[in-house]
């Protein structure tokens, strides 16, 4: 019997989908946060449930082959990256295993899984960053939340967001130091300063930086202004976004414009992109162009097809296809970022992209209603996957071809399982490594219609 406090000694066998190690007591599942397959552990029992043990590492006996030092000095404790102690091949390799296993193990699905492709340099690739401001004791700490918790670990810089964060982080200090501003206390709801975000363009060098605050109040304005375009080169704008909210949700919906401009502009390929302070944009820019590639190649078009993008953000996905399709429609919830699609198919001056705001699960139904239909379906939803009206009427609709881009494996398993019941079969599937260093895993699938 596994017993709480206790310590034990124990070999790690596999890694669980938030890239905790996992391995057995006496048959009985323990998770042990860092360590990874291929490690003797001493560790010590912090949590017991009744199906399973959560422990803490004490000692390493026998540290696996793929066992580094992390290149971060924060990465102990920062909850941002999960496999940083791991060499990147042993990443790569483990997130082949992963998917290949989930879609088998949830969604039956035996399909191709190519390799996975992953960066030549897989740091300093974020083109976006999120931190949260906090106290510790009279300190104001600027960082990430800790793992499974929401205390803060201060860090100067992130080595997986490129590199001008650091100014930007810097700058934060700065302006709190000479303006007293107050941070807000996630306890109490009190308190001024909530979140320092960042948008860089990595084909341009635009920064944005956006302040998220509990309401307008912002002190000592100019004086911001002053240092943060003093030490933040290629500042391009600065947004304060009002988020008034007992909340974990990050933003507001208010935004005003505090310095510059409203949007960035960056480049997937030769397609040029405005974004907005809180549109959706794949926050691996490099990587970007390798997924929406496979996308392109996948969807081998000929120049006749009707293209769906669902949850099209702010059309990147639709508009790198619409040279090679007859149209494009693109649905997607935040009106900001449709507006962003339509701005940015004007200035690629692409004429057959249309993009409509709203739910996919009321707006694609609506759409097949009325007679549209499309040959070939992209699907790129956020986590929880399709809703399930939307694969409904894919099947219903009977396009050719479905390329179904997920952020997570198991609601991928699922999706990919109701359309196989449904006369469709996964030809392929392609994991891309938008993600380096964190658990995160980004696939491709290729999905092909058997009957008709
Ligand atoms: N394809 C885009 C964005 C993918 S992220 C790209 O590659 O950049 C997923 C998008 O789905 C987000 O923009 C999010 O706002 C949107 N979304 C979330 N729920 C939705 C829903 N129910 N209907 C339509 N869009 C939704």
């Amino acid at each position: 019997m596994v017993e709480l406090g206790q310590k034990y000694i124990i070999e790690i066998e596999d890694l669980g989908h938030k890239g905790e190690g996992v391995g057995r007591i006496q048959g009985f599942t323990i998770f042990v946060d860092q360590g990874i397959p291929g490690d003797l552990l001493q560790i010590q029992i912090k949590v017991l449930k009744r199906n399973y043990a959560r422990g803490e590492i004490v000692k390493i006996v026998q540290p696996s082959e793929d066992r580094v030092r992390p290149k971060c000095p924060y990465a102990k404790n920062c909850g941002g990256c999960q496999l940083m102690h791991m060499t990147y091949r042993a990443q790569l390799d483990n997130k082949n295993a992963r998917i290949k296993e989930t879609l088998e193990r949830l969604g039956k699905i035996k399909t191709k899984v190519e390799p996975i492709l992953g960066m030549e340099d897989p740091y300093r690739y974020r083109n976006k960053g999120q931190f949260p401001l906090g106290k510790m004791g009279e300190e104001t700490t600027i960082g990430l939340y800790q793992k499974g918790s929401h205390n803060i670990v201060d860090i100067d810089k992130c080595l997986i967001q490129e590199p001008g964060n650091e100014n930007i982080i810097a700058a934060m200090r700065e302006y709190i130091k000479i303006s007293g501003a107050s941070i807000y206390n996630e306890a109490t709801g009190k308190g001024l300063i909530r979140h320092l975000c960042m948008r860089v363009a990595f084909k341009t060098d635009d920064v944005m930086v956006i302040i998220v605050t509990k309401n307008k109040n912002i002190p000592q304005k100019e004086k911001l202004i002053e240092i943060f375009t003093k030490k933040v080169p290629g500042l391009k704008s600065i947004i304060q976004n009002i988020n008034g909210a007992k909340t974990n949700v990050i933003f507001g919906r208010e935004n005003i414009k505090l310095y510059g401009k409203e949007k960035i502009t960056d480049y997937i390929g030769d397609i040029k992109f405005n974004i907005s302070p809180l549109s959706f944009f794949q926050v691996n820019t490099p990587q970007s162009q390798v997924l929406y590639d496979k996308v392109v190649d996948y969807a081998d078009l000929t120049g006749n097809e009707n293209v769906f993008d669902i949850y099209c953000g702010i059309g990147s996905i639709g508009l790198y296809l619409a040279r090679k399709a007859k149209k494009v429609i693109g649905v997607e919830l935040v009106e900001e970022a449709v507006k962003d699609a339509r701005e940015n198919a004007r200035i690629n001056n692409i004429k057959n992209a249309e993009f409509y705001t709203g739910r996919a699960e009321d707006l694609i139904p609506q759409l097949y209603k009325e007679g549209t239909y499309a040959d070939l379906v992209v699907v790129d939803p956020p986590r929880k996957g399709c809703d399930e009206r939307v694969l409904e009427t894919m099947v219903k609709m009977k396009p050719k071809k479905i390329v179904y881009v997920s952020c997570n494996p198991a609601t991928l398993a699922r999706d990919l399982a109701y359309l196989e019941e449904r006369g469709y079969k996964t030809m392929e599937v392609q994991p891309v490594d938008m993600f380096p260093h964190t658990a995160h895993i980004e696939t491709i699938a290729l999905i092909q219609r058997e009957i008709s």
